[in-house]
């Protein structure tokens, strides 16, 4: 017989919390939750019940038992730095966030079994250094990785700037911890690398968006720390040739290319605006431009040798119009950075239709050739910018109106930019959300574009693991 709990009232519920995470583990007022309650890009808002800080596994089990007790919905939030508002609560204020913040230690470190064991909140880079002083790379890198956590990471199966070389999130894990539905702990930190014993349990959780469970810690793979990179910024004459540039590098330098990003000058116009510690890293403008780094883990002077030796091919190919190799570290940092500030520099400029869109490599440029155009004729004067991950077939392609004192009228017609961009993007064989996830922006496009076996899976996955759907509800999967 399943049990109904008797209903609570808030005084209670919020009693009830603060006994288990005692009372700076509970915010209740709106200026203290303020920072919780809305996304990075401060268009969604939702109005938290209580914001929940728990500091322990132990914690969050006793916080996930009184919702599971009291019917109580929960939202998962690292650094609220998802693009999908899939961390802000409902605007009805019945939801609390379950914030992660306060869960960042590093467990443990093996250097000789290449693994690190952090907890969720502990924020990307704070990551990425603890392997760094270890001599071992942990390569998720992205441009939020300084307020991000790895719990969000993971949650979000982000990708980032190193796919192409390591993989999203997901292939970095060996072991989860989770706190279940019901406020149990499944304790999965597994450091192993080979482990087939049935069904891998860790895959439901990565990629789930909180719907599932949350996930409390993590066993992490770490790598050898690279002792030589090569940053090279080019100018493209189109897509076209990024993607012939692209495969050429590849060839050349196999495992060695470990970034390769295109970026339209439109978004260089814009970074420039808004963020004016940048400048033009070419004396002329161009339309197109990828951003490449080679890394290689002894430091050798090849290294370079190749860089330039795959540049200058690409120059006799037509595929390189101008060229700059950094030529120190922080000439190096600083056009990764410039690639980083560009969806910061975005969202100061303007309200953007995203699409945070992914087809096989060699149809980019049907995707921004054909989505551009049909953008452009059905929304006269839009404008567009492209910039992402060539190499995974990610392309970041954003729309916004002409000018300011058009942009809101542009939004308000989200859903028509989203159907002609994601029918495109389909019908080439793509995703309408490679990297991003569906949070509570793309629940629509799930229904959409998933078949009717697929969603009835998903459904089926919740089902047997949130059979209350306290977990996360109204994010990813459309109400059953
Ligand atoms: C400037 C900028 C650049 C970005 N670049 C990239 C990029 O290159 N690639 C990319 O993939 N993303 C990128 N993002 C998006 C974002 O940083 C990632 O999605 C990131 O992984 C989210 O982490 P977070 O800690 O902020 O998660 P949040 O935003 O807090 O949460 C995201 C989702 O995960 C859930 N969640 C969070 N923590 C947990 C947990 N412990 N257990 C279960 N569920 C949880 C939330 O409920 C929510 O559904 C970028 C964002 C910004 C602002």
């Amino acid at each position: 017989m399943p049990q109904h709990p008797a209903p609570v009232g808030r005084e209670d519920l919020l009693a009830r919390f603060e006994q288990a995470l005692e009372a700076t583990g509970v915010l209740t007022n709106g200026p203290d939750m303020a920072p919780y309650a809305s996304d990075w890009r401060g268009r969604v808002h939702g109005v938290p019940l209580a914001v929940l800080r728990p500091t322990t596994t132990g914690q969050v089990a006793a916080a996930v038992r009184i919702c599971a007790q009291t019917r109580t919905p929960l939202v998962p939030q690292g650094g609220n730095t998802g693009q999908c508002a899939g961390a802000v609560p409902a605007a009805d204020g019945t939801q609390v966030v379950l914030s992660l913040g306060r869960l960042d230690r590093i467990r443990s470190l093996d250097i000789e079994n290449n693994t690190i064991t952090a907890e969720a909140g502990c924020i990307l880079a704070n990551l990425q250094q603890a392997a760094a002083a270890a001599d071992r790379l942990f390569p998720l890198s992205l441009g939020a990785e300084g307020s991000c956590q790895i719990g969000g990471n993971l949650a979000t199966n982000a990708g980032g700037t190193a796919v192409l070389r390591y993989g999203n999130a997901r292939d970095m894990v060996l072991g989860l911890e989770v706190v279940l539905a019901d406020g149990s702990i499944w304790e999965g930190l597994r450091a192993l690398r080979k482990d087939n014993t049935g069904y891998d349990l860790k895959q439901l959780f990565l990629g789930a968006e909180g719907t599932l469970g949350v996930i409390t810690a993590a066993v992490l793979k770490l790598y050898p720390a690279p002792r030589a990179a090569v940053t090279a910024f080019m100018a493209v004459p189109d897509p076209a040739a990024a993607v012939n540039l692209f495969n050429r590098f590849r060839a050349r330098c196999g495992d060695r290319l470990t970034g390769f990003e295109l970026i339209s000058r439109l978004c260089l116009d814009i970074l420039f605006r808004q963020i004016e510690r940048f400048s033009d890293p070419l004396p002329q403008r161009y339309e197109w431009y990828v951003l490449c780094e080679l890394s290689d883990t002894h430091a050798a002077e090849g290294l370079h040798a190749l860089a330039e030796a795959s540049l200058e091919a690409g120059m006799q190919a037509g595929e390189v119009l101008d060229a700059t190799l950094a030529q120190s570290k922080s000439q190096a940092e600083r056009l990764w950075r410039m690639r980083e500030e560009i969806p910061e520099a975005n969202r100061r400029e303007a309200p953007w239709v995203r699409h945070d869109v992914s087809v096989p490599v060699s149809r980019i440029p049907e995707l921004i050739g054909l989505g551009s155009e049909r953008l452009r004729k059905r929304f006269p004067g839009v404008q567009i910018v492209a910039f992402g991950h060539i190499g995974d077939g990610n392309i970041h392609f954003n729309a916004t109106a002409a000018d300011a004192a058009h942009a809101e009228a542009f939004i308000a017609q989200q859903e028509a930019v989203y159907a002609l961009v994601h029918d495109l993007v389909m019908s080439l064989g793509g995703s309408f959300s490679a990297e991003h996830g569906i949070g509570q922006l793309k629940v629509r496009e799930l229904a959409r574009y998933k078949s009717p076996v697929e969603l009835a899976l998903m459904q089926r996955i919740k089902q047997a693991l949130d059979p209350e759907c306290i977990l996360n509800p109204g994010k990813v999967l459309p109400p059953g």
